[in-house]
């Protein structure tokens, strides 16, 4: 049997029909008919070998939901006809104390979805039972794609830096992480400010959920805002000018890095040590937070703002996302149910 997907055979390449041999499933596997997939920022990342991992030919895609159609023979959490979502991670040791704690993504042996395996631009995929995740049903297949990795990437600092309710957050750019950020922020109770440079966002931001909002492109209404915020998401890839928001921090305050800068923060110690500052940063999201994640998500009805394409265009969606032209996920569909 063969897998059609679509696959970059050398960085920076477009993304052709690429067809491969399916492989058999481990005990612990099941094998996923893919109904839709989002594009990720980090799926370009992968394609354009910006982090020197990718491994060609490369099919992308990690905001994977399908349906399970075969199961390993010890497959025990999902049976065949569950809708699944599957994200960035499809492998831990499963035996380590960060795996046995629920926090898999931080396991030294954790296997990313389309490393060295094959991702979700394609019309099946075969991971391990314990990364593929059943889906509440109230959750639409498109809308639910990009909580797999955008959604759980911006929820789970949020938990593991014990944010609670009625604390006073701010996020940090208002693209596809970041309007998902917004809406679990209102959800959780916080105060929530969203920040952005463009101030076109700023009704879209309340819509949102924001309660505030901070156009950071002026330096006296980030100043003027010096003392205010326990939690600072920054979701933005474009490195700056930190110290603003280190400022902008009250007593005990975090700055959170989800978005990827490739930049460097420098930082008096002084205000970390005066007023117990620091910064932080979280990366995806483990086996427990993903499951809590998308039961929040389903009973809130935090979804992804998204725009569909079928799936042969997948090259054209991806121009999209380099250009940031998505509101705010590009997801891909199969036409398969
Ligand atoms: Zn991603
Ligand atoms: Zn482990």
């Amino acid at each position: 049997m063969q897998i059609h997907a679509y696959a970059a055979h050398q960085a920076k390449d477009k993304l052709a029909p690429w067809d491969y041999q399916k492989p058999d499933l481990k005990p612990n596997d099941v094998e996923v008919k893919i109904s839709h997939c989002g594009i990720c920022h980090s799926d370009i990342h992968l394609i354009d070998d910006d982090w020197k991992m990718s491994r060609f030919p490369l099919v992308p895609g990690h905001e994977v939901v399908g349906t399970v159609t075969q199961t390993g023979s010890a497959v025990t959490l999902l049976k065949s006809g569950d809708r699944v979502g599957i994200g960035w991670q499809s492998g831990s040791c499963g035996t380590c104390e960060w795996c046995l704690s629920g926090q898999d993504n931080m396991c030294s042996k954790a296997q990313p979805t389309c490393v060295g395996r094959h991702g979700g631009f394609a019309d099946s995929i075969i991971t391990s039972e314990r990364f593929a995740f059943k889906l509440p049903d109230n959750l639409e297949s498109e809308n639910a794609a990009p909580l797999l990795c955008a959604g759980v990437t911006v929820f789970s600092p949020y938990r593991l830096y014990q944010v609670k309710e009625g604390m006073k957050v701010a996020v940090l750019g208002i693209g596809g992480l970041g309007h998902l950020a917004v809406q679990f922020a209102n959800k959780l109770g916080f105060e929530t400010t969203a920040i952005s440079g463009s101030p076109d966002k700023a009704t879209e931001a309340k819509d949102l959920g924001a309660h505030h909002f901070l156009l950071n492109s002026d330096p006296a209404e980030l100043k003027s805002k010096a003392n205010s915020f326990d939690f600072i998401l920054t979701t933005v890839s474009a490195s700056l000018d930190w110290m603003p928001y280190m400022n902008m921090l009250r007593p005990n305050g975090k700055l959170c890095f989800v978005g990827a800068t490739g930049g460097n923060i420098t930082v008096p110690t002084g205000l970390l040590l005066g007023r117990q500052k620091s910064i932080c940063g979280s990366n995806i999201g483990g086996v427990k937070v993903m499951n809590e994640m998308l039961e929040f998500a389903a009973k809130h009805q935090v979804v992804a703002k998204t725009e569909v394409m079928p799936m042969n265009q997948v090259n054209d969606a991806i121009e999209k996302v380099r250009h940031n032209q998505a509101r705010y996920r590009m997801v891909l569909e199969t036409g398969d149910k």
